[in-house]
């Protein structure tokens, strides 16, 4: 998931709300760039809880393993808060302010506005449009941040941990981030704790007797 670019090595589970302002999931309001001013992304391509988890991949494929969220008018008020006290904000009256400030090519973010526009007249899906990017402009910069890694344990439908033949290991179950194969590459927001809850209660009662 795109992460506060200077975010600190917070605890868990004691600083969940601190992580969570770390989060910066409102690409769709804005345009993503890398350091070159180039989108890298469709950032409107399905709701963002169908795009944030692989998009952590997509900023570490980036020159210097960062990029840049951009916004304009009326969408900058619709941020959380967590964006406005992160420390790499800039605001600018102008996109030109902004590429000085991160040191992108001259032009390269009216670029990449045009761009998103252009893509959402296209109907390829809902957007942005002219009105919405008037000043002020809000740019900062982001991270990779790790929502799965993707990889565990392989279990059966009943929990039960399989050996390296695909045989039950009796009495040895799993559920939740120790489980791997569910999620390949991107997650659905919200599908996590579910699997694990359903794993959980077959691992813990069976099948049959709860679900
Ligand atoms: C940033 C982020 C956002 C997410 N948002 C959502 C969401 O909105 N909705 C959703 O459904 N899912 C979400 N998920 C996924 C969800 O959080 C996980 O699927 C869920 O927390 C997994 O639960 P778990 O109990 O298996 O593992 P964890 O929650 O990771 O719990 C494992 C626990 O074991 C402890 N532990 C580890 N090693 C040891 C050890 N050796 N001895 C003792 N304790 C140990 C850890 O400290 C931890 O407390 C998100 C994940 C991330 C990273």
């Amino acid at each position: 998931m795109p992460y506060a670019y200077d975010a600190p090595p917070y605890r868990l589970p004691g600083q969940i709300a601190e992580a969570q302002a770390a989060t910066r999931y409102m690409y769709p309001l804005g345009v993503m760039v890398n350091r070159n001013g180039q989108r890298f992304v469709d950032e409107r391509s399905a709701v963002g809880n169908l795009t944030y988890a692989k998009l952590g991949r997509s900023i570490l494929e980036q020159p210097g393993k960062w990029a840049l969220q951009v916004f304009a008018g009326n969408e900058i008020g619709k941020l959380h808060e967590g964006y406005r006290k992160d420390s790499t904000v800039v605001h600018g009256d102008s996109l030109e302010d902004l590429e000085a400030s991160f040191g992108l090519p001259r032009y390269s973010l009216t670029r990449a506005f045009a761009d998103a526009i252009q893509e959402s007249a296209s109907l390829k899906h809902w957007g942005l449009s002219y009105g919405s990017t008037m000043p002020p402009f809000l740019g900062l910069k982001v991270a990779c941040g790790l929502t799965f890694t993707f990889g565990g344990l392989q279990v059966d439908r009943q929990a039960n941990i399989l050996d390296e033949d695909g045989q039950k290991i009796p009495g040895l179950f799993a559920a939740g981030e120790a489980v791997g194969g569910i999620f390949s590459e991107n997650y659905p927001g919200g599908a996590g704790l579910l699997a694990g809850t359903v794993l959980g209660l077959r691992a813990g009662f069976g099948c049959n007797t709860v679900l």
